[in-house]
């Protein structure tokens, strides 16, 4: 699903990471640890462009989305993102934070298969290939309805359905956070990158998030995980990646990963962090 293949960022002369080199399948669930400072959240972003590359290709579903003649806005919308501080928006409630992306893209899909029809009978002046109108079944107001609908559904799902109407403020972290990750889930991804998605979170929180996102990856979720969490990554991860300066310098089954690792580095972090 995902090829990187020699993937670099450098911020003026920091060269942040250096050569990254991974494939990630559909289904996998991949966990990425590393030192504070090592490149994991860079990476992350750089996966669905948050920060362009200073090289190497990410082939997304056939395409290399860090080409910068991309749209990379077409590709995006298939990459789910969940962060440490939830990044909700505060001034619209619950339900508005989780319809908000799929009401926006399906509401410019509709604006552009419009403009299509209407221009179609100048273009085809110019242009000799046969082009067909499109067909446009849905208006706004539908748009809004599935999607509040889809919004309602994801919330009983976490047990959040009589927090729709309320603002984030109110809620707990670990509900932000289920309800981040469930906004992610609205918009069907083939994929979500998570960056450390419990480590803002009061310990007796942490839990009903890694349930949520143990849920998903039974359902067969792909999910990039940056993580300290080393008990879900051993119970859950089908792939480990270290990454130290930039780089990954192991990868492998968590069974490998924990039970055998090689690289001196990843040995003296783990004595660090088990
Ligand atoms: P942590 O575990 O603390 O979250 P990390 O592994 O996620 O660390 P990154 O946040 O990817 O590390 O940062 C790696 C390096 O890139 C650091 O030296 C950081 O200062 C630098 N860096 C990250 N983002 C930027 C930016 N926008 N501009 C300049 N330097 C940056
Ligand atoms: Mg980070």
């Amino acid at each position: 699903m995902i090829d990187v293949i020699n993937l670099e960022k450098s911020f003026g002369d920091n060269k942040v990471l250096n050569g990254i080199n991974i494939t990630i399948d559909k289904g996998d669930i991949m966990v990425v640890i590393g030192p504070s400072g090592s490149g994991k959240s860079t990476f992350l972003r750089c996966l669905n462009c948050m920060e362009d590359p200073t090289g190497g290709q990410i082939i997304f579903n056939g395409v290399d989305i860090a080409d910068p003649k991309v749209d990379i806005n077409i590709h995006r919308r298939h990459m789910g993102m969940v962060f440490q501080h939830f990044n909700l928006y505060n001034n619209k409630t619950v339900i508005q934070n989780i319809m908000l992306a799929p009401v926006y893209v399906r509401c410019q899909d509709l604006k552009k298969a419009k403009r299509h029809n209407l221009l179609l009978p100048v273009t085809n002046l110019f242009r000799k290939e046969k082009q067909t109108k499109q067909e446009i079944t849905t208006t706004k107001s539908e748009i809004i309805a599935e999607a509040h609908a889809k919004a309602e559904e994801l919330l009983k799902r976490i047990g959040l359905e009589d927090k729709a109407d309320v603002y984030p403020s109110t809620l707990s972290g670990g509900q932000k956070q289920r309800v981040a990750i469930v906004r992610a889930l609205a918009m069907n991804p083939d994929v979500i990158l998570f960056d450390e998605p419990t480590s803002a979170l009061d310990p007796e929180m942490v839990g009903e998030v890694l349930d949520l996102m143990k849920a998903l990856a039974d359902e067969g979720m792909t999910m990039i995980i940056v993580t300290h969490e080393m008990g879900f990554a051993r119970e859950v991860a089908n792939k480990v990646i270290f990454i130290d300066d930039g780089q990954i310098l192991e990868s492998g089954t968590p069974e490998e990963f924990f039970g055998n690792p090689k690289n001196p580095r990843l040995k003296d972090f783990l004595s660090k962090v088990l």
